[in-house]
């Protein structure tokens, strides 16, 4: 009775970042799209719009995908961490500690809500290349591997250890350039993160006398939305090189953590590899390294984001306006935009979409898909075909798991959209959302001005 959707691209269920939709998605006799066996018209008058879906099928096969490839690859031990910076709250954390994944964190909230959804202290590394304090001894009393990435996060360990170590990792800047947006760059030598090379070896000296610090790991993150593999390769040999330096200093490094950055299929054009192939690349050039160095191998991890993420979430908002400038541009609005969705206006994203009622129909107008905001870049899609669409109608929007929740802002004082996860037929609130009085609760009048009405 139910049809594929033509946004499937390829049938590798374990790698769902090469598809541009979820991999439960299907289209019901109706004629309208399903994700995880709920309809999306459905969902959009019950929980309103915009709303953010993620399909936990979808999560689930990815996680699978990694912890398979790991297991076929690698000849040594593996741990895969999710960067949840891409998509933080309780019920992410759950799921993915729930398929073997640790968790990346990068801040005081993002590291609660790792430990308040269960997953252990030793599951968890923090990143960040400005650290607070409180979130460093956050991290040490619950024995959170502190990723440092410079002086300034050992001076204040220093401060703050009492009995027991800390366990640290240190992040390198590899020196390595990628093809991606500037912005998300995090590899060549002019970065803010991490420790130069020639850095490398008296930070290896500071440790060496430091009772209090037991250096654990090495970590490089070169990245994000990366569609090659060479520059994978290339740091498997530069962190290689760094583990036996490491190694030869006496340090009981076991650790090496190559990040994340798999890229993922937002349009039809895009073509990035297969969690597989990224897996096994890496494995094959950190095996060979380590061999040539005469080295143990050490315990591999890997940071995925995005690419665990993107593919499961998509958006659902209601058209609204219609402008039309003949000649020039139709304009379709949207309920949201670049407050549930700020990639586009900060790293000119493309996207791609279909209307929720008529997901096969073929397109009859070319359309620049705008947000609400007050911004003239509030654009979600510069060029769209679509069918016939009237005010009103559920556009989705693919692909948008990954850093739009996490990235989203309260612009115009827009509240933040809510979260509904699917499975199976049914559908689950994950994060509600938010109501006007929730963006007026933290103002504060001083009663000189009087009193609230
Ligand atoms: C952002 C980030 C990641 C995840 O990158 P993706 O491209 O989303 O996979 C991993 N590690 C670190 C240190 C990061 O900052």
């Amino acid at each position: 009775m139910k049809s594929k959707t033509p946004y499937e691209s390829n049938s590798d269920h374990l790698s769902p970042n090469r598809n541009i939709a979820p991999i439960t998605t299907e289209i019901n006799d109706e004629g309208a799209l399903v994700i995880g066996g709920c309809d999306l018209p459905t969902l959009a008058s019950r929980y309103g719009t915009p709303l953010y879906i993620l399909d936990e099928l979808t999560l689930r096969a990815t996680c699978r995908g990694y912890i398979k490839a790991l297991k076929n690859h690698y000849k040594g031990s593996s741990l895969p961490l999710y960067a949840s910076k891409a998509n933080s709250s309780l019920v992410l954390s759950k799921l993915v500690s729930s398929e073997g994944f640790g968790l990346d964190v990068v801040s005081e909230g993002e590291l609660i809500t790792a430990l308040e959804s269960g997953v252990k202290g030793e599951d968890i590394f923090l990143h960040g290349n400005n650290k607070s304090i409180e979130e460093l001894s956050l991290a040490y009393d619950n024995d959170v591997t502190v990723v440092v990435d410079n002086n300034h996060d050992l001076d204040c360990l220093e401060e703050i250890v009492s009995s027991k170590p800390a366990r640290l990792m240190l992040r390198l800047t590899p020196g390595i350039e990628c093809h991606t947006h500037e912005y998300i760059k995090t590899g060549h030598l002019d970065s803010k993160f991490g420790f130069d090379p020639d850095q490398f070896e008296e930070v290896l000296l500071r440790l060496k006398n430091a009772p209090w610090a037991r250096l654990t790991g090495l970590h490089a993150h070169i990245g994000s939305q990366i569609f090659e593999l060479q520059p994978h390769r290339d740091l498997a040999v530069v962190l290689a090189d760094a583990l036996k330096l490491a190694r030869d200093f006496g340090h009981p490094v076991d650790d090496l953590n190559v990040g994340g950055g798999l890229g993922i299929r937002y349009i039809k054009e895009d073509d990035p590899p297969s969690i597989d192939e990224w897996v096994a690349v890496i494995s094959r050039s950190l095996e060979e390294a380590c061999m040539e160095r005469k080295l143990e191998l050490p315990r591999l991890i890997c940071e995925p984001g995005r690419s665990l993420v993107a593919t499961a979430g998509v958006t659902l908002y209601r058209l609204g306006s219609r402008k039309v400038i003949p000649g020039i541009r139709t304009y379709l609005s949207v309920d949201g935009g670049m407050s549930d969705n700020p990639r586009p206006i900060t790293y000119q994203s493309l996207y791609t979409a279909c209307l929720a009622e008529a997901p096969l129909a073929s397109g009859v107008e070319t359309v620049t898909i705008a947000g609400k905001h007050c911004e003239s870049g509030d654009v979600v899609i510069k060029r769209l075909e679509l069918p016939p669409s009237k005010s009103g109608d559920v556009l989705v929007v693919f692909s948008t798991g990954a850093y739009n929740s996490s990235m989203s802002s309260n612009y115009n004082r827009i509240p933040r959209p809510a979260t509904v996860m699917v499975q199976n037929g049914q559908s689950d609130l994950v994060q509600r959302r938010e109501v006007p009085e929730d963006l007026i609760r933290l103002d504060v009048l001083p009663s000189r001005f009087g009193a609230v009405k």
